[in-house]
């Protein structure tokens, strides 16, 4: 008998859903504007997306209108297509 049998699945499920949130809002955000496909526009309208491969991004407010270099902007945690300008 293992040590984990004395807990069911979805205890088990649950508290590896409950460590990946912890995980998760503890790495950086990595932001799109550092990314390739990142594509600013001048006149955004209704249907505009920054990201010119679809993807729908998070986006965090500054903390008020002097937050200059705060750290804010459109971000998505986890992106398969991110490529970073770094990189190029
Ligand atoms: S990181 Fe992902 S979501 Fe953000 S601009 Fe790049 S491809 Fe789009």
């Amino acid at each position: 008998m293992n040590r984990f049998s004395k807990f069911s699945t979805d205890e088990l499920l649950a508290e590896i859903a409950r460590r990946r949130n912890i995980s998760v809002s503890l790495r950086p955000i990595l932001k799109c504007e550092y990314c390739k496909h990142f594509k600013p526009s001048e006149k955004p309208d209704d249907t505009y997306n920054p990201c010119a491969m679809g993807r729908k991004m998070e986006f965090r407010m500054p903390e008020g209108p002097t937050d200059r270099d705060g750290d804010w902007g459109f971000y998505l945690r986890c992106c398969p297509d991110r490529v970073s300008i770094a990189e190029l």
